[in-house]
């Protein structure tokens, strides 16, 4: 059934349902309160609205429309939260905590057309997009587990520029003041390089940051990694960050997933500094979490001449820290080896 999800609707949006619904207007800011700032959104325990309304909103809305199927913990505190969607699919949100901040890492999408080979997350191929409720929901349990996050990263499962509307609306609760209220500079979209949805995030203009996944240096390294059918040329993709850029008026972050024998030899190391100098842009290394046997992570002595050339050269480089449970440390794999039981 396609219902409207009540943690995905806005102000708006739930003032013509109470119209039509013929509830008075200032049910609305109630609702709203109860959403966004208590973050509630089982109809049941909005106890100041009266119980026809409670009724209606359980009959109009999926409130909520996910549910926690499982929560995995690891030792350094990271948790991951395999949620069941209302037809039985299931996603992942990650939370990570560190002494100084609160990270959630979200999903978009139930599997992934893109289907990067080192990937779990396209393993199993795409279902469907996520609604921008179902985005909202992952974020709501996660506040409830975990209290408010200082940052959200788009970097679960699927391609969220690939299913665009869904998160322009999903960004514009989190940080509308009529919504969550967080910060465009906290939220950050990371995307394989879909360009024709970078130049639409261009035209949000809002201080969001973007993460672009480029993984190599040269367009003949990427096809190793990524299958051609939602694949752009490195030239194509730098332009189209560079837009975002300039309209966000953030600097980007260049994503790199290294794999031993592909992309991790030095010379690779000295381009991708040109090109994070020559952009503005900064350089996150990822050390390749093994999803099959397929590739390879480099050793820890590669990493580091890798990271430490990069420095040489004077570009901006981060290496992502290694947390969450060996099961599961790379997204789409929870998902992944819950459906194979
Ligand atoms: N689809 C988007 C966002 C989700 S993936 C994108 O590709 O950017 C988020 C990041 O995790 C990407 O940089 C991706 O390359 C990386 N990643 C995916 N699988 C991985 C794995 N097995 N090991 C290390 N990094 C991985
Ligand atoms: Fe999709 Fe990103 Fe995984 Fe590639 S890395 S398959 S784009 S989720």
């Amino acid at each position: 059934m396609n219902k409207p999800f009540l943690a995905g609707s806005n102000a708006e949006f739930l003032t013509s349902w109470c119209e039509t619904r013929k509830f008075p207007k200032f049910r609305v800011k109630q609702l709203c309160n109860w959403l966004y700032t208590q973050v509630e959104i089982n109809p049941d325990a909005m106890l100041n609205l009266p119980g026809n309304m409670r009724d209606a909103l359980k009959e109009d809305f999926y409130a909520p429309g996910s549910s926690v199927d499982e929560i995995v913990s690891s030792t350094d505190g990271v948790e991951k939260l395999l949620l069941k969607l209302h037809d039985g699919e299931c996603i992942e949100m990650v939370i990570i905590p560190a002494d100084d901040r609160l990270t959630f890492c979200l999903s978009t999408q139930v599997g992934c057309p893109v289907g990067c080979y080192f990937c779990a997350s396209g393993k199993n191929g795409f279902t469907r997009n996520l609604r921008a409720g179902e985005i909202i929901e992952e974020f709501i349990f996660g506040v409830k587990r975990a209290g408010f996050p200082d940052n959200l990263v788009f970097m679960g499962i699927g391609e969220g520029l690939l299913n665009f509307e869904e998160l322009a609306d999903a960004l514009n609760i989190l940080t509308s003041p009529d919504g969550f209220g967080m910060s465009p500079r906290r939220i950050t979209v990371s995307t394989s390089g879909f360009v024709p949805g970078m130049q639409k995030f261009a035209q949000l203009k809002r201080e969001f940051n973007l993460a672009v996944s480029l993984h190599a240096v040269t367009d003949e390294i990427r096809a190793k990694l990524i299958p051609s059918n939602v694949r752009y040329s490195i030239a194509e993709i730098l332009k189209a960050a560079d837009l975002c850029r300039d309209a966000n008026n953030r600097q980007y972050t260049i994503e790199y997933t290294m794999i031993s024998g592909i992309n991790d030899d030095l010379d690779s190391a000295r381009k991708l500094a040109d090109i994070a100098l020559n952009h503005h842009a900064k350089i996150n290394l990822i050390p390749y979490n093994a999803t099959d046997g397929m590739f390879r992570r480099p050793e820890r002595s590669v990493i580091e001449a890798f990271e430490t050339e990069i420095k040489n050269a004077g570009a901006r480089v981060t290496r992502r820290v290694e947390r969450g449970t060996k099961e599961s440390a790379a997204c789409g794999q929870l998902r992944i080896s819950r459906s194979k039981k």
